[in-house]
């Protein structure tokens, strides 16, 4: 096997697989390996739809083989450290790989240690995450017949931010058709201190959380959970007795009705050595998220562990023919594939400028990310925003007659349950532009 290529990448999924397939497609260059170990290819988009019942597990994935480009060389196998010094891989089976440039695109993993109790709690009984098993989660949501129900998100960077909420609101549609919402008193826990960071979708997310009786908690950073007792434990990031105010009950809680708490319900909370423990009869959460630990153990890392690009050309901010994008990336806006989709043609152009001309490209990634937010079966809202959080609808939209993605719209539901996923395996799995 062929030991050095002049573009290697780490990971075979979103990001991977667009930016071989657009050096390929679009710039002819044909030198491309990838380092991938799964045989499968998943849409994870799409798992919030399976989790709410609307969409086949089956159509999220694809064979790998299937997806990585034709021209270029998969190295079945994981990569498990760096010499960058060296421009060397270490791989488990396959040896050392050289590269003349670098893309890590490796995604994140989850470390359930940091929330004691959840790895062994979940995917099992009421316990789910779109992130892990969606399928599972439909059936929780099918089996629920009233009571508590607990949404809640941990306090790392996770994929799409939105994910935790999405799948409530689907929750609470289904709930209401058949009759389970009036028994029922769904919270969203979350460590954030707002529902969404972009002004335009949180003042549209706040109406539909109203319509749908939703009680918000605000500053819970999720500490542990006891499946046995149904009971997930928080700390609170921020010290209610600044708000006059000292927990001593779950009650209390209602006295930080605008700060800590948005339409308080007085669910069942026991107080316990400063820690809030919300009892649940359901609960759907996102797990811990870090970047894989050899990414974590090599010295290509910022401070807080994840691979340190330079936030606008992608660039390894120490190794400059070092890129990384993706999920694995620490920048500083939303992880999602639609941030990847402009993050790849920078890191495209900036690899060939260089190549050419020893300098890198004039594009720049502006932070765009995208979260589609669907609020109900046939109603989406789409947040699109950069680094400042700046609302940023694709003009696209209009084609589609939509004028206000800020807003619920059934045309933009019919475009994530079936344009996006048309678009990412004809188009953007095979180096087009969309
Ligand atoms: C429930 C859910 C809902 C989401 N909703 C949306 C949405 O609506 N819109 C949106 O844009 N995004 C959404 N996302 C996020 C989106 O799916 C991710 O941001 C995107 O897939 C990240 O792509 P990536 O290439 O960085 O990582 P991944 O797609 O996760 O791929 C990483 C690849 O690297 C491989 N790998 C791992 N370790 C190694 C190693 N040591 N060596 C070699 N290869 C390795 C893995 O096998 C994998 O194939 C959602 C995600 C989830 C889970």
């Amino acid at each position: 096997m062929q030991n050095h290529h002049k573009v290697l990448i780490i990971g075979g999924g979103t990001a991977g697989i667009m930016v071989a397939a657009q050096l390929i497609e679009q710039k002819n260059f044909t030198d491309v390996a990838i380092i991938e170990p799964a045989d499968t290819h998943y849409y994870q988009p799409a798992w919030t739809l399976v989790g709410a019942g609307t969409y086949d597990y089956e159509k999220t994935a694809r064979p790998m083989a299937s997806v990585i480009p034709k021209q270029a060389t998969w190295v079945k196998d994981k990569a498990t450290g760096f010499d960058p010094e060296n421009n060397t891989v270490h791989t488990a089976n396959s040896g050392d790989l050289t590269y003349d440039f670098l893309v890590v695109a490796p995604g994140l993993t989850y470390d359930m240690s940091m929330v004691p109790g959840l790895g062994d709690a979940l995917d099992k009984g009421v316990v789910c995450s779109n992130y892990t098993d969606p399928e599972h989660t439909w059936k929780v949501i099918q089996n629920f017949k009233g009571g508590t129900a607990l949404f809640t998100q941990p306090a790392t960077p996770i994929k799409c931010g939105g994910a935790p909420q999405k799948i409530m609101y689907l929750a609470e549609s289904h709930w209401r058709k058949t009759g389970v919402t009036d028994k029922t008193d769904i919270v969203f826990a979350t460590p954030g201190t707002v529902i969404f960071g972009v002004p335009e979708i949180k003042k549209t997310l706040m109406e539909v959380v109203d319509r749908k009786d939703i009680n918000l908690r605000f500053f819970h950073k999720l500490v542990e959970l006891d499946a046995e007792n149904q009971i997930a434990w928080y700390e609170l990031t921020k010290d209610p007795a600044g708000e006059g105010v000292s927990l001593t009950s779950g009650e209390d809680f209602k006295d930080l009705e605008g700060t800590f708490v948005h339409n308080f319900k007085n669910v069942k909370v026991t107080v316990k050595d400063g820690r809030f423990g919300i009892h649940y009869d359901m609960l759907h959460t996102a797990p811990p998220s870090v970047a894989p630990e050899f990414i974590r153990n090599s010295s290509l890392v910022n401070d807080a562990k994840w691979l340190e690009v330079d936030q606008y050309t992608m660039q390894h901010k120490r190794f400059s023919n070092i890129f990384g994008l993706g999920d694995v990336a620490g920048l500083p806006t939303a992880k999602t594939g639609a941030a990847i989709r402009k993050q790849v043609p920078v890191v495209v152009d900036n690899i060939i400028t260089l190549m050419q001309h020893q300098q890198t490209g004039n594009k720049e990634y502006n932070g765009y990310s995208s979260c589609p937010l669907v609020t109900d079966y046939g109603k989406m809202v789409l947040a699109e925003f950069d680094y400042d959080n700046k609302f940023t609808p694709d003009p696209k939209l209009k084609q589609m007659l939509v004028f206000n993605s800020d807003k619920e719209h059934w045309r933009l539901w019919m475009l994530k349950k079936y344009m996006l996923p048309y678009l990412y395996w004809n188009k953007m799995m095979r180096g087009q532009d969309v």
